[in-house]
């Protein structure tokens, strides 16, 4: 299977990567995108099956047990994983396939797959950034402090990656992620 075709969008939360996928499912029908697992409540507004399938923890180590992902991680507390069996059918059917998902289903990906295309979508500067992590100043200081943390450690990841976009606008990243992806 020719894995040349499968791209993988990650970066640090609060980067934007979720608001340029949105823009894509909108704006780019040429692209597939994978629906990922997840052990984390449901947001309002969101809905099975849209930007994710909402299992429990049992379920979800039930598929890890039944080899049903290509890639899964831990990440703030909650399950995040990559259904296997879709990505591959649409990667044999030759479309252009997605992912968004956080730096270590990066790599996993990375190990599996060296064809894939890594996309680091990287905040325009640190403050941003930290203006966007700290929302709207209602959380204890300690929430704060860990997710700035965190952000630190997946901004390091940036190096690993094949190409860097910059979060600015978001019509420019999702243009500048399509021309990386259909060239
Ligand atoms: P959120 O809970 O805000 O929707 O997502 C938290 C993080 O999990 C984001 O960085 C998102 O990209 C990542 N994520 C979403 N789906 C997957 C997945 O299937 N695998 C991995 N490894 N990360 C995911």
């Amino acid at each position: 299977m020719t894995t040349n075709r499968l791209t993988v969008l990650s970066g640090p939360a609060g980067v934007g990567k979720s608001t340029v996928v949105a823009y894509l499912r909108e704006h780019e029908p040429r692209i597939w995108h994978s629906v990922s697992v997840t052990t984390r409540a449901m947001r309002p507004g969101e809905v099975e099956g849209g930007s994710y399938h909402f299992v429990d923890r049992d379920q979800f180590e039930a598929m890890i047990a039944a080899g049903a992902f290509l890639e899964y991680a831990e990440y703030a507390g909650n399950l995040y994983g990559t259904p296997r069996q879709p990505v591959e059918e649409h990667l044999a059917a030759g479309d252009l396939v997605l992912l968004e998902i956080e730096i270590q289903g990066a790599r996993q990906v990375r190990q599996l797959m060296p064809d894939a295309r890594l996309v680091f979508l990287a905040p325009p500067t640190w403050e941003e950034l930290e203006r966007r992590l700290r929302g709207r100043g209602t959380e204890p200081p300690d929430v704060i402090a860990r997710r700035l943390d965190q952000a630190r450690i997946e901004l390091a990841a940036e190096a690993e990656f094949d190409a860097v976009i910059l979060s600015s606008s978001v019509a420019e990243a999702a243009r500048q992620l399509v021309a990386l992806m259909a060239p």
